[in-house]
């Protein structure tokens, strides 16, 4: 067994008795917490492997982002203008590339997200994408914890159909056989209803319960799910989901602007997420989601990014502040979300959604190790005295403040620099992925 002290920092545990100490202590044996206290009550240094001091350092759990497409570094800055929440925006900005994008392009762009969460103070994300075969050992290097979704896009085509459903069990298989628990294996249909037909989400459904999983998807960016269900079914899209028993799954979803208020105490009833994604949201020109009224219905609200062509960063943050205006400004009240409550879903609430919260999410003694350092001698803090930390946290710093991040017990980072990965080589690599990229796309079109 390894034993490591961190000691004198400031601890923001955000656990059930949020638990805050200005000057503490935390005992990490292997992967897990051991112990946690004030300096008052700090074990003796000498019985310990390895002590930190952490003197000016703030310590907390690491975030979790329950959103992401991380292959899609590869296409920052290519979807300006263009709205990815509707699907012929989509369609425009994002299929072109993605029909021309070849697998070697993957790993230095998944790379790059998982360096960019790392640093900025992610240590959990929920992805859902194509070429997972690329994805899982550059995460499995990289010591995130994560789970990943097997990404489909279905568009009623037969053929399709039965290759990605082969291909899906394929994926749950071989994630559920890897040595390491820190990944999990997600269904990931983009969009009930808009590009994957009712057999297919019945397909999918009966895969995930035979998996113990869930389902990672996109719904109501725009409302398109409602307008084919009432046209088909009479109903809403969640209704109709519900009769369909795809609620039985736990379910992680992305967006959530237009559900009908009606549906949302069905939502609250069931494992169901909605992953709020403000800055998305804000640049497609899309509404504000009703955060506040969702939460307040008992609904899991989680913070995702989403991918980094829409958003355009991975710091959640940053991600964390928007959301807190966005809401405030969606509500017409100052502090319509407190601070704490922002927290929470960018921790424990996603946690909860990845059946993890009894594991990570808080400090408590018994979970996991996975937690981060930030600096506070670094701008945004002061005053001390007054700036209490959750509303300096949420809203005056960012995750450039991290120095050094945690996972199973294990550094990711340490003085802000990668302990796992390598971004330099990546992002030489992936400005030749992306010249390619280019001239095949440009090949294509002409
Ligand atoms: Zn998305």
């Amino acid at each position: 067994m390894t034993a490591t002290l961190l000691h004198n920092a400031m601890i923001v545990c955000l656990g059930d008795g949020d638990a805050i100490y200005d000057a503490g202590y935390i005992v990490i044996e292997n992967d897990r917490i051991a112990d946690i206290g004030d300096m008052k009550t700090v074990p003796d240094a000498a019985s310990f492997d390895t002590v930190i001091d952490c003197t000016d350092r703030l310590i907390m759990p690491g975030l979790v982002n329950a959103h992401t497409h991380t292959p899609m570094t590869l296409f920052r800055g290519l979807a300006e203008g263009v709205s990815l929440l509707v699907l012929e925006g989509w369609l425009t900005a994002i299929r072109s590339l993605e029909a021309v994008m070849t697998p070697d392009m993957v790993p230095a762009a998944v790379e790059v997200a998982c360096a960019e969460m790392i640093r900025t103070g992610t240590t959990t994300f929920a992805d859902q994408y194509f070429f997972m075969d690329e994805i899982i050992p550059v995460v499995e290097k990289s010591g995130m914890r994560a789970a990943l979704a097997y990404g489909i896009v279905e568009l009623g085509d037969p053929v399709a159909r039965e290759r990605e459903l082969a291909n899906l069990e394929g994926f749950l298989e071989a994630i559920g056989s890897l040595e390491s628990d820190r990944m999990q294996g997600w269904v990931g249909p983009h969009a009930f209803f808009v590009d994957n037909s009712e057999a297919m989400m019945q397909a999918e459904r009966r895969i995930a319960a035979k998996y113990d999983t869930g389902l990672h998807i996109h719904i109501s960016t725009t409302g398109e799910e409602d307008a084919l269900t009432q046209e088909l079914y009479g109903t809403s899209a969640v209704t109709q989901m519900e009769r369909m028993g795809m609620l039985d799954a736990p379910i992680l979803a992305a967006h959530a602007i237009t559900i009908p208020e009606a549906d949302w105490p069905t939502l609250a009833a069931h494992d169901f997420t909605a992953v709020a994604a403000a800055s998305a949201c804000m640049r497609a020109g899309a509404e504000a989601a009703p955060v506040l009224g969702m939460h307040q219905a008992g609904i899991n609200v989680a913070i995702g990014t989403d991918n980094v062509c829409n958003n355009n960063d991975y710091d959640l943050f940053l991600e964390m502040r928007t959301l807190a205006k966005l809401t405030s400004f969606r509500e017409k009240r100052p502090g319509a979300l407190k601070a704490r409550e922002i927290l929470a879903m960018a921790t424990a609430n996603g946690a909860k959604a990845l059946g993890l919260d009894a594991e990570i999410g808080s400090l408590e003694v018994g979970k996991r190790a996975d937690l981060i350092l930030l600096d506070r001698t670094d701008i945004g803090w002061t005053p001390l005295p007054t700036n209490d930390p959750f509303t300096a946290l949420v809203y005056s710093v960012n995750g450039h403040a991290i120095t050094d991040s945690m996972v199973n017990g294990r550094w990711l980072l340490r003085e802000r620099q990668w302990t796992t990965l390598d971004y330099a080589s990546a992002v030489q690599r992936q400005r030749e992925d992306v010249v390619r990229l280019l001239a095949l796309r440009d090949a294509a079109q002409a």
